[in-house]
């Protein structure tokens, strides 16, 4: 078993005018490469800055996190940006597409910035990602044609296309009704089921158990993990968590 992602001692202060605060409080943990996990927490618990800060797209203010065999607090801005681009996909609870280009532009986008791959390898890519996510029926149409759940949809293929190592997943179903959150979640499963590792933000204790394991974060504290696979026992932890 190997370790895709390492996190030390992180912490994160946030600087607001005068006030200051600590939004993670020293948070240490790994995640197995091909696992699936889940983090919980009452809304400002610091679940965003973590992933934020595993992802690349934010900085701890002390500790480190390593991803592979990149330490992140080690990089410089440029680095940081192909790490982000190349090595971690991303998808948030508000779909973040973009609204004027059509759903294979939106897809492919991720992999032409990254300009590895030819545009007849990336749009090959894109049109089985399409078609594995079931809507290559939509390729054409633009985001606001789509349903929440087929956004969402293409949000994961866009996350996928550069074939990241890591997939940050933020409320991936927060914005979306029980039916599209499941298949959302049907879909990060599938993946998972084929050696992709995820690290999925929730509040929902259904879609937590169905990660490997489920880790519960308090005021900026790892406070508990433990294993998916039961969602009442899972939400019983979490009220205990209040
Ligand atoms: P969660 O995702 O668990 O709801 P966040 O990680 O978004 O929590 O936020 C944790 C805490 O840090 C909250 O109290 C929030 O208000 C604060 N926070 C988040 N981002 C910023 C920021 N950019 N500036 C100041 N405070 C922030
Ligand atoms: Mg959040």
């Amino acid at each position: 078993m190997t370790t895709l992602v390492r996190v030390s001692e992180l912490k994160k202060k946030y600087q607001t005018g005068e006030v200051s605060f600590e939004a993670l409080r020293g948070i240490s943990l790994e995640i197995a490469a091909g696992d699936f996990v889940a983090v919980m927490g009452q809304s400002g618990s610091g679940k965003s800055t973590l992933l934020h800060i595993i992802g690349g797209l934010d900085q701890s203010s002390s500790g480190w996190v390593q991803v592979g065999e990149h330490r992140l607090d080690k990089m410089n801005q440029t680095d940081l940006a192909v790490f982000r681009r190349d090595q971690v996909g991303f998808v948030f609870q508000f779909f973040h597409l973009v609204e004027n280009l059509n759903v294979q532009a939106n897809v492919e986008l991720p992999a032409l910035l990254s300009g590895t791959k030819s545009k007849k390898e990336i749009r090959q890519h894109s049109t089985e990602l399409l078609e594995r996510l079931g809507i290559a029926d939509q390729a054409h149409k633009h985001p606001w044609e789509l349903s929440g759940g087929q956004q969402q949809r293409v949000a994961i293929a866009r996350a996928f296309i550069n074939s990241p190592r890591l997939l940050l997943a933020d409320e991936p179903t927060g914005n979306l009704d029980s039916a599209s959150g499941s298949e959302v979640l049907d879909i990060l499963g599938e993946f998972n089921r084929q050696g992709q590792t995820i690290l999925m933000v929730t509040h929902s204790a259904e879609d937590a158990a169905r990660a490997d394991s489920v880790l519960f974060i308090r005021d900026g504290r790892l406070v508990d993990r433990m294993p998916g696979g039961n969602d009442k026992a899972i939400a019983q932890r979490l009220v205990g968590l209040r």
